[in-house]
């Protein structure tokens, strides 16, 4: 995978939130504050933006900058989440000499480190009714499907369908972090914005892969 891979990867993000925009609208707007939608819509808009703009020569400049723009562009509990999600994958795939090729066992690690930077800020376990309960059973059957010797597209599918799963299994979860955690028992019932953005997220590396 290289750079033209990642952009098509951040481009086909920005297609799936805009389109699922009034979907993570009205999940958010059933247990948080109806901004989720609109949120990533400009996030992941200005990612695109901002690669076109100035398109890095390499994967982890390419991951950095779209954590930052995340970052300095969404507002809300999202926006430095995904922004540090993003960011730690691409200091994961190096700063310094930069290869112009990531391997998949390579975006496992930068994907596992991204998570990693997502509960050190957030401190959310699984369980807790966030987007951690989609983004770390799909990190998990990435580094099986790593470990198996799986090929890109079948690793990407299995990924995509752990993501899936996991932010359905939020539906009956009391929220313990963000928002969401106000409402106490009342969270339960509805999925969490963040978890279906995060399998959006996974399910765009299927069709970033050509
Ligand atoms: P805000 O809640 O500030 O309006 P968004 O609506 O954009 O921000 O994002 C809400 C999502 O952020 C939640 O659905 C949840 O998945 C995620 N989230 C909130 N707090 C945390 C946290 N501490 N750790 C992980 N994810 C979180
Ligand atoms: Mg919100
Ligand atoms: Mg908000």
């Amino acid at each position: 995978m290289d750079t033209a891979f990642l952009t098509r990867w951040i481009a086909g993000i920005a297609d799936a939130v805009r389109a699922e925009r009034d979907r993570l609208t009205e999940l958010d707007a059933a247990i948080g504050d109806a901004d989720h939608g609109a949120n990533l819509d400009r996030g992941f808009g200005a990612a695109v933006q901002a690669l076109a703009d100035d398109p890095p020569a390499a994967p982890g400049a390419l991951l950095r900058l779209v954590g930052g723009t995340l970052i300095s562009r969404v507002g809300g509990a999202s926006g430095p989440l995904y922004g540090t999600a993003f960011r730690e994958a691409g200091r994961s795939l190096g700063s310094s000499g930069e290869a112009s090729e990531v391997s998949l066992a390579d975006l496992a690690r930068a994907l596992r480190a991204g998570l990693d930077g997502v509960t050190r800020l957030g401190s959310a376990a699984e369980g807790d009714k966030t987007m951690v309960d989609a983004f770390a059973p799909a990190v998990r059957a990435l580094e099986t499907a790593v470990s198996a010797g799986a090929g890109e597209r079948e690793a990407f599918e299995a990924a995509a369908s752990a993501a899936l799963a996991g932010a359905e299994a939020t539906v009956p979860m009391v929220a313990r972090k963000g928002r969401a955690s106000y409402l106490g028992p009342r969270s339960a019932g509805h999925e969490d914005p963040g978890a279906a953005s995060c399998a959006l997220i996974f399910a765009a590396l299927c069709t970033a892969d050509q």
